[in-house]
């Protein structure tokens, strides 16, 4: 019906090397690497052979030229991102606190990112488009708002689906546009993809079991729950809920995870596996990526994914 698509950030990453060092004081850092949630995202559909396309924008600059290429050449239709001549390409600064936690500084509002709006080559996308894929992260920037919307009713309108990765960054809830935007977003969604604590604020519930009834009793078709090294679950309507271990990989960089697991999930689904093989190479979509340093470094092809499962062990 259309390819995927997605809209938002697009921004280079840079990482602390080490754990535990914040941002006040020097320290060695890493990158750029090509980054932003959505970007990633989008890169793992089209690795994977799915159709793909971004709704961006990135500054006339390395940083967006380094993100660009990348995209190009992993196939993503790169038709709606926009170069603005005025605004350079966003960026995030990682860093890892002892418990795993990671904290981040975006530049994003002030960067060509924050300029996302409704081009005629993104009216173009969203015209061709069989599926919007919704980043919480970009809910955060006021133009992109505005385009997901238009791009929801649109793509539903000719029958299209939508799923949700509410990817909350307390970094970035600082408007209440965005809160309003989630809510009106969640309405609309036929896949969510959320991890515990997002799943905990999109029912309003702190129960899993409740939470989950609660939002599939709202009209989202299945929920798939990432936990991490502990793996991921299926929940949908009147269906068996499906547990997925997680593989036993050496963990080095997690940024990413979440995003890859989503997007290998929805492509498996749209390809028309079911929810137990969709789940299983979401869940290698993931372990494979946090074996690499950089967010968009561990994408993987189809054959990779079918490879990996054939030999990789569970937890
Ligand atoms: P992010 O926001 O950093 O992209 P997330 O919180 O959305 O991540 P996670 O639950 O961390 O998502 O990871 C998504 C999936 O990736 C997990 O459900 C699991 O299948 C896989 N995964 C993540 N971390 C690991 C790990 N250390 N070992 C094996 N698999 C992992």
């Amino acid at each position: 019906l259309g390819p995927t698509i997605t809209v938002g950030e697009i921004l280079v990453e840079i990482m602390a090397t080490t754990i535990g060092a914040g941002f006040l004081e020097p320290q060695s850092l890493t990158g750029p690497y090509p980054s932003g949630a959505p970007a990633i995202f989008i890169d793992q559909v089209a690795r994977m052979g799915g159709a793909a396309g971004i709704i961006a924008s990135v500054g006339n600059d390395d940083f967006g030229r380094l993100n660009v290429d990348r995209l190009r050449q992993d196939g993503v239709d790169i038709s709606a991102i926009a170069i603005s001549a005025d605004w350079p390409t966003g960026s995030a600064f990682v860093r890892y606190r002892p418990d795993g936690a990671r904290d981040f500084v975006f530049n994003i509002a002030r960067s060509a990112a924050g300029q996302i709006g409704l081009t005629p080559a993104a009216k173009d996308l969203i015209g061709r488009a069989g599926h919007v894929h919704v980043m919480g992260t970009a809910l955060s920037i006021p133009g992109a708002r505005e385009v997901i919307l238009h791009a929801i009713e649109t793509v539903r309108a000719r029958g299209g689906s939508v799923s949700f990765d509410p990817n909350l960054r307390k970094e970035l809830l600082t408007d209440d546009g965005a809160l309003e935007s989630f809510n009106h977003v969640l309405g609309a969604t036929d896949l969510l993809l959320p991890s515990d604590e997002e799943l905990f604020t999109a029912a309003g519930l702190t129960d899993e079991a409740a939470a989950v009834a609660s939002l599939l009793e709202s009209g989202i078709g299945e929920i798939v729950l990432k936990r991490g090294e502990q793996g991921a679950s299926f929940f949908g309507l009147d269906r068996p809920r499906i547990d997925c271990a997680a593989f036993a990989v050496a963990e080095v960089d997690p940024t990413g995870a979440g995003d890859c697991f989503g997007a290998a999930y929805l492509t498996c689904r749209r390809k028309g596996m079911a929810p137990d093989a969709a789940l299983l190479h979401a869940n290698a979509a993931g372990a494979r990526n946090v074996t690499w340093l950089g967010p968009m470094e561990g994408v993987s092809t189809l054959a990779e994914l079918t490879a990996f499962i054939a030999q990789a062990p569970r937890r």
